[in-house]
């Protein structure tokens, strides 16, 4: 069958690793008809999705000869850890088939009427910022879509037993290990099969994915896929963003905001993240740069207090200069909210994974 992989992990890739309408399109091209083709390909996603062990059980015997020849089950994420935090989300750890780990978080929002997985998307991360865990790891290696899909579908498993009368997981937010833009292929992958009516099928709006800002990726994201962007900004100005953010030597504030706004489809926003540091980007000066850098580009702002990080200088600010820098904000007509990092108590804040573990630190000897 004529798929060829896009991403560039060593790991076979099943069924659920494909976009569903490339693998009708694949077993069409095999001799099915397109009939037959949709109807494998929703019973087998379904049952896996399910957990089936046999997801070709129902499957069509010619069709299932040429679904397992075409894509071998791939071992699976193995569960290693669910920490569950006192602010009620949940960090889960998992091993990849190379012995590698793999973090995410459940999150159950504070009002109750949602919940939300926070997934990785790499190994590690090539992008280096000076307040992420993460990157003190360097990039081990790139996430094939199937082991981003994986994490959903287990992390569903997980909540369904524990979440009472919670509601299940129907939003994804790709901000654990990893830079998404640098994973695109795979990403996008992932998100058509989360998508799709034959598999979890989240609305596309129900999906962000978080970038520090790799400019030339930008308009590629908008092409391939509807979910929303968040771009991690957390400096008013070229030299402090440099300072924490080595992605800045490749793209400028006013290049960046350039390149979003070029590539944002009419009618769509931005999501723009500003983690606030005490005494580093949280003057009131600095509300007046960013909402200077805010204007004309289609956004709403998120302020995050930071978590603690590898960096001692970079830390929260007191609570009341993170609420007087989000009201001059408010009183100039910025939509701006505040939102805390979860999980603080587990280590499972977003973007601040790979804390505590020994293999960690092996994993960032070896990178
Ligand atoms: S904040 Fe995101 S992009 Fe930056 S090093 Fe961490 S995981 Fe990578």
């Amino acid at each position: 069958m004529g798929l060829a992989a896009t991403e560039s992990a060593a790991v076979a890739r099943p069924l659920a690793g494909w976009p569903p309408e490339a693998l009708i399109a694949a077993l069409q091209a095999a001799g099915l008809k397109p009939g037959q083709a949709r109807g494998a390909v929703r019973l087998a996603l379904r049952a896996w999705f399910a957990g089936e062990a046999q997801p070709l059980a129902q499957v069509s015997r010619q069709a299932t000869l040429l679904l397992a020849e075409a894509f071998p089950e791939a071992p699976p994420l193995a569960l290693v850890e669910c920490a569950p935090s006192a602010d009620g989300s949940c960090r889960l750890l998992w091993r990849t088939h190379d012995n590698l780990l793999v973090e995410g978080v459940i999150i159950p929002s504070s009002g109750g009427d949602r919940t939300t997985l926070c997934v990785s998307s790499q190994v590690g991360c090539g992008r280096r910022c000076a307040f992420c865990e993460t990157g003190r790891l360097g990039l081990v290696r790139n996430l094939a879509s199937i082991e981003i899909v994986q994490q959903f579908q287990q992390a569903s498993a997980i909540w369904q037993a524990q979440r009472g009368a919670r509601p299940p997981i129907r939003n994804v937010v790709f901000m654990g290990m990893g830079e998404p833009l640098d994973n695109l292929g795979a990403v996008g992958d992932a998100i058509d099969v989360l998508c799709h009516a034959f598999g979890p099928g989240l609305a596309a709006q129900r999906i962000t994915v978080s970038t520090v800002g790799v400019a030339q990726q930008i308009p590629t994201f908008f092409q391939r896929t509807r979910a929303n962007l968040a771009v991690s900004l957390n400096a008013p100005d070229d030299a402090r963003r440099l300072a924490i953010m080595p992605v800045h030597r490749h793209c400028g504030l006013a290049e960046l905001k350039r390149a979003l706004q070029a590539a944002l489809p009419p009618g769509r926003d931005v999501l723009v993240e500003y983690v606030l540091f005490g005494g580093v980007n949280d003057a009131l000066q600095d509300a007046d740069l960013l909402m200077e850098w805010l204007r004309d580009l289609p956004s709403r702002l998120n302020l995050i207090p930071a978590n603690p990080g590898p960096d001692p200088r970079l830390h929260a600010p007191e609570p009341q200069t993170v609420r007087a820098f989000q009201k001059h904000l408010l009183d100039a007509g910025v939509r701006a909210m505040v939102r805390h990092p979860h999980g603080r108590d587990v280590g499972g804040a977003c973007g601040q994974l790979a804390g505590s573990r020994r293999e960690f630190e092996e994993m960032r000897h070896g990178a």
